[in-house]
């Protein structure tokens, strides 16, 4: 039976973020990681579309959710740690604020982590699941073992894409240990829609301001960027983002204004010119917008009266029926709720437990927040622990 002074359950960003980190600050503590899948830092290297989108440009608390934001707004937002730290490279951002390595290769960000840790003589288990554990800590693994540690960092991750070996189980390691968890749901995932208005517009990509409310009429979320129709309903970063803020909410109406740089005015008098020179009905919007969407806006309009055909293209409203789930959502909203951490993200229930990640009941908008918050919690959670042995001797 193997002893280490610290042992990480999941070899996510936060997990790797803590291990570097502990061993950064104490070289000889003995450091173990416990990965289920059989390579770790999977979702970092997917991220960004494999770019890998590490962080964010804009670090403003608004972009942080759930109980602990203000976790995030003390780590992440403030500047107490820095995400690209970690990384010996060079970073650049793009319009929209997101954090890349210069290079845009995400898997050059996990092997920069698996390196360090591997440099720093951390034991990466891989291919093991943790099944069990008990306080003290004694953990059981999927290969008949057992290991035994002072202290525990639970960075399992949520429930987002089980093929990243995340679909929700950790819970009960947390649940066995005392830990509630909130409801979760999935967050930055493509929604269903009733597709009747937009079956014709499947794989088409449309610049545009989307707007989702409440079913009290009230605005949930607003971003801009592109929208993907397909045939369960829509896609696209500008839908990811506001899935953000319809992850949970029942009746959202999405509105999609097309052309957000241009009046509705200026549309009218495009379609009035358009019926003057004797286009045909289904043509108004031709070379406005894509062919096939400005049909499917005249179809829905009935009419070619310009008022209305120019207030669709500025508000086409789509009625939302859900999301992908969880094996699609890119993250997970709720988790082990914050009141049950102090600030060092120590568990206020379990001894010399610390939680790290996306388990906690934090999750950020689309656009490097959640690396950063799993890469600050681990960093945070190593200085946390370091300090908890120096204040044992
Ligand atoms: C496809 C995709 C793209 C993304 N893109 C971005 C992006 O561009 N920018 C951004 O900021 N965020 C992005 N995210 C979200 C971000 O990657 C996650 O929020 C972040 O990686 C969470 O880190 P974590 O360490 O908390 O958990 P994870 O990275 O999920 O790691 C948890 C690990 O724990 C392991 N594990 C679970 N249970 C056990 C067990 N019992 N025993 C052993 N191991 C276990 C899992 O196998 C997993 O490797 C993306 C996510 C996905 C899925």
């Amino acid at each position: 039976m193997q002893k280490y002074d610290v042992a990480i359950i999941g070899g996510g960003a936060s997990g790797l973020a803590c291990a570097v980190g502990i061993k950064e600050r104490d070289k000889n503590l003995s450091v173990v990681i416990l990965e289920k899948g059989e390579r770790a830092g999977r979702k970092i290297a997917a991220s960004g579309n494999g770019q890998g989108n590490v962080s964010n440009v804009d670090l403003s608390a608004s972009h942080y959710h759930g109980s602990g934001a203000f976790l995030a707004e003390k780590l992440c937002c403030s500047g107490l740690y820095n995400p690209l730290e970690l990384f010996d490279f060079l970073f650049i951002n793009d319009k929209l604020g997101r954090i890349y390595p210069a290079g845009k290769q995400g898997s050059a960000l996990s092997d920069c982590l698996l390196k360090k840790v591997k440099e720093a003589g951390v034991d990466l288990v891989l291919s093991t699941s943790v099944e069990s554990v008990e306080r003290g800590y004694k953990l059981s693994l999927s290969d008949g073992n057992t290991i035994l540690a002072d202290r525990l960092v639970m960075s399992a991750g949520g429930a987002a894409q089980k093929q990243f070996g995340t679909d929700g189980s950790a819970y009960n390691l947390v649940k066995s240990l005392g830990h509630t968890v909130t409801p979760v749901s999935p967050s930055l995932v493509q929604l269903r829609c009733d597709t009747r208005h937009i079956k014709t517009l499947k794989g088409i990509r449309a610049e545009c301001k989307v707007t989702a409310y409440g079913a009290d009429g009230k605005i949930l979320g607003v971003a801009e960027g592109d929208v993907i129709f397909t045939d369960y309903g829509v896609s696209g970063n500008a839908v990811f983002y506001v899935s953000a803020y319809c992850s949970g909410e029942e009746n959202v109406t999405l509105s999609l204004e097309f052309l957000p740089e241009i009046s509705v005015g200026q549309i009218e008098n495009d379609v009035r010119n358009k019926i003057e020179k004797g286009y045909p009905q289904s043509e108004l919007l031709c070379g406005t917008l894509h062919n096939q969407l400005g049909r499917a806006i005249m179809r829905r309009c009935g009419g070619c009266d310009p008022r209305t055909v120019a207030q669709t293209v500025k508000n086409f409203t789509l009625k939302a029926e859900g999301s992908l789930g969880f094996d699609y959502a890119q993250v997970t909203r709720g988790g082990v709720p914050a009141c049950e951490v102090d600030e060092n993200l120590q568990s206020r229930l379990a001894p010399n437990l610390y939680f790290a990640g996306e388990i906690l009941d934090v999750d950020g908008d689309c656009g490097g927040y959640n690396l950063t918050w799993a890469f600050c919690s681990g960093m945070h959670a190593a200085k946390s622990i370091v300090n908890s042995f120096d204040t044992d001797d």
